[in-house]
């Protein structure tokens, strides 16, 4: 019994040993992880600091119970989960008021003077180019990580933060005496180093992925990751400088209190001064200024701030930003680069943009190639050439601008640049409209209108093609089976069936559209051949055709062959069309290769033409409005549940799968299932097929 009770204290003595160690251990880790992120100052070798981890790890495997979240092997958890929570900020996370040049400036420090009645001592700092983070302790202990948001409400992402090395996951015992309350909130910006950007933006390139526009908005798209692991390795850092309530803490201003952010193991930005004049301010700008493409981190300007947290609190607030504070924003940079070449984009709907190919060069912190030069009348008024070398404009997010070219460096033989006559996408003759900047390829055969107008044939206004998403437009185009609107109509079910969707399933088996999808899309394909004329015309997706204009227009010429056979005048002639959608009709029916599409949907089965009474084959939408679910096996008729369906939409109803309060009615064949008591229960009306088939007879909305 002795020896046994002696070998518990044993195993007792031994466990308290191991918890000492591993308390010492984490203040030793803590200690090396402040030298080197708060001081800059490392004492060990990182082989040295990696096995004071590793005989941490070891321990707390072996005595999992002394672990604590602030371990520094616990910075990486789970998933975060679909949403990051909402987190009401305790105190509102103010924006900065713009200085946009050295005068407005100055002219805030005048202001600033006149207000407090002196000249106060500004403190100086280099404005972050990242993203607002608030981080809160409790106990010394990091317990949450806040996006700013709007200020009122930011996001959750303490998970993700706590990935991020240079942040403690407690605050240094050195510091906790002036910490006035349980908690406190510690707020600063948290960004991508160039280095990390760079190396990411490489790995992206490499993969072909896109690459992030900016460190600024890579440093944004790793916080909101789902999973810490990704934003662990994606390399952020931090530079604290405020405090949500001063009242938490000890200090007296905001230089002690960066020297206390320090203290308490967070990495402060080193490039701080305290200035007594307006002038030293201005110095202290300008210095940033030339050194500003040095530093291994993006910054867009300098935040000036009344150091004195008494005279902070005297200024106040307005509704968006302290009085107390200003950011200058430094000048947009301009650099001079070749202009390599112009070439011409085909948007989705058909314009042309002229681009301007660059000599890759590095402007307010991200490396410019190419810039959009909008149209002709731009690259006109600006006079850029082919050869030129051009200057080029960039305001830290904003997009590079080519401002025009140095006229003495113009090559002899440069010309000024014109647009293509032909569709560098197609070869379609390229139009241009009087009195329009734009200039537009209107071919039904353009590959770079291809997927616009695709899905815009099948969209509901136009020929309704129930299930043809943009994912199996997608697919079909990138399959080669579909490149106009006519080859729809050449897609049979089977072919369908076999469409690969571009994934594969466990197995390792590509993952095809299925049987019973295809099924349906076939029917809804041939459904849609006998559409009205006026949606097979808006359909085409004519320049100025509107939904209610090709009614307009279909209610006079009812068919493709008397529209072909009208000229502009007799279209221009039609009630709500004037000569600018006359000519644009006439000029789309003459188009090359356009009269050949509509010919093969023509010979496909798609009607061109309105019945002989005008109305079009149109059934009246009587159902418009309602929703039907179908259950049950319609023996009466013998139609299949598709095919109801298809003639209950044909006549406006939206027909849905599964029964809730917004259904209108149930219509229940024989052997109806749970669909039929669902409807029951929800005390939704249900219709026989009876009743169904009195419907389709009279096209009248069921009478219950
Ligand atoms: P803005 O978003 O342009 O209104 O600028 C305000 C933002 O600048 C703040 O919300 C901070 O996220 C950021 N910022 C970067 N560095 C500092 C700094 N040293 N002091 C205060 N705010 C800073």
């Amino acid at each position: 019994m002795a020896d046994q009770e002696k070998l518990f204290t044993t195993e007792e003595e031994r466990a308290e040993g191991a918890r000492e160690r591993i308390e010492a251990l984490r203040r030793e880790i803590e200690h090396h992880t402040y030298l080197y992120y708060a001081l800059d100052k490392p004492e060990i070798s990182d082989a040295a600091f990696d096995s004071l981890m590793r005989e941490l790890r070891e321990l707390e495997h072996e005595y999992p119970q002394f672990i604590t979240a602030a371990s520094p092997t616990q910075r990486v958890g789970g998933y975060v989960g679909e949403q990051f929570a909402p987190v009401a900020h305790a105190q509102r996370m103010y924006s900065l008021d713009n200085a946009m040049d050295l005068d407005e400036l100055a002219t805030w420090m005048g202001k600033v003077e006149e207000d407090l009645g002196f000249f106060p001592e500004l403190d100086c700092e280099l404005k972050i180019d990242g993203s607002s983070i608030a981080l809160t302790y409790e106990g010394g202990v990091l317990v949450r990580a806040a996006t700013r948001g709007d200020g009122v409400t930011g996001e959750d992402v303490t998970a993700n933060m706590r990935t991020v090395r240079d942040v403690p996951l407690r605050l240094r015992a050195e510091a906790l005496g002036a910490v006035e309350a349980p908690s406190i909130e510690l707020r600063g910006e948290v960004y991508m180093p160039k280095a990390s950007f760079d190396r990411l933006n490489a790995v992206a390139e490499a993969n072909g992925k896109a690459p992030f526009a900016n460190p600024r908005n890579a440093a944004a798209g790793s916080l909101r990751q789902k999973d810490p692991k990704i934003t662990e390795k994606r390399d952020l850092a931090t530079f604290l400088y405020a405090i949500a309530d001063d009242a938490a803490l000890s200090v007296e201003g905001q230089f002690q209190l960066l020297e206390w952010l320090r203290s308490a193991g967070f990495h402060v930005n080193p490039d701080v001064s305290t200035a007594k004049s307006a002038n030293e301010v201005l110095e202290f700008c300008q210095k940033v200024q030339e050194k500003r493409g040095n530093l291994p981190y993006d910054i867009d300007g300098v935040v000036v701030k009344v150091n004195d947290f008494a005279l902070q609190r005297r200024m106040g607030f307005t509704a968006r930003a302290p009085r107390w504070a200003i950011a200058f924003k430094f000048p947009p940079e301009e650099k001079t680069t070749l202009l390599r070449d112009i070439t011409v984009q085909v948007g989705r709907t058909g314009v042309l943009t002229p681009v301007a190919e660059l000599n890759p060069v590095l402007v307010a912190g991200s490396t410019v190639s190419r810039a959009t030069l909008h149209n002709l009348d731009e690259v006109h008024r600006k006079d850029v050439r082919i050869g030129d070398t051009v200057i080029v404009r960039k305001a830290g997010d904003v997009i590079p601008e080519v401002l025009g070219a140095v006229d003495s460096l113009r090559p002899a033989d440069a010309k000024p640049w014109e647009m293509p006559a032909v569709c560098p996408s197609c070869g379609s003759p390229v139009i241009h409209e009087e009195g329009e900047v734009a200039y537009r390829c209107i071919s039904l055969e353009c590959p770079a209108q291809r997927l616009e107008r695709l899905a815009h044939w099948v969209s509901r206004g136009a020929m309704d093609v129930d299930g043809m998403g943009d994912e199996i437009i997608a697919r079909l185009v990138d399959e080669g089976r579909v490149t106009d609107v006519a080859d729809f109509y050449s897609l049979s079910a089977d072919e369908l069936a076999l469409l690969d969707m571009g994934r594969v399933a466990k197995d390792g088996s590509p993952i095809t559209l299925g049987r019973k999808t295809a099924e349906k899309l076939a029917l809804a394909l041939e459904a849609s051949k006998g559409r009205s004329f006026a949606r097979v015309l808006f359909g085409l997706g004519i320049r100025h055709v509107g939904k209610n204009t090709a009614e307009w227009i279909a209610a006079v010429f009812p068919s493709m062959e008397a529209l072909r056979a009208a000229d502009e005048e007799a279209l221009a002639q039609v009630e709500g069309v004037g000569p600018k959608v006359a000519h644009s009709v006439y000029l789309f029916l003459r188009t090359p290769g356009n009269g050949e599409v509509i010919e093969r949907l023509e010979k496909l089965g798609v009607s061109m033409a309105d019945a002989a009474d005008g109305t079009g084959d149109e059934l009246p939408q009587c159902l418009a409005g309602m929703t039907f679910v179908l259950t049950g096996s319609l023996v009466e008729s013998g139609m299949t549940r598709d095919e109801a369906g298809e003639a209950l939409k044909a006549r406006g109803a939206k027909v849905s799968g599964s029964v809730s309060k917004k259904t209108s009615f149930v219509v229940a064949g024989e052997a109806a299932g749970s669909k039929y008591d669902k409807a029951v229960a929800l005390g939704v009306p249900v219709l026989d097929e009876a009743a169904l088939l009195r419907i389709l007879e009279t096209n009248e909305p069921p009478v219950v």
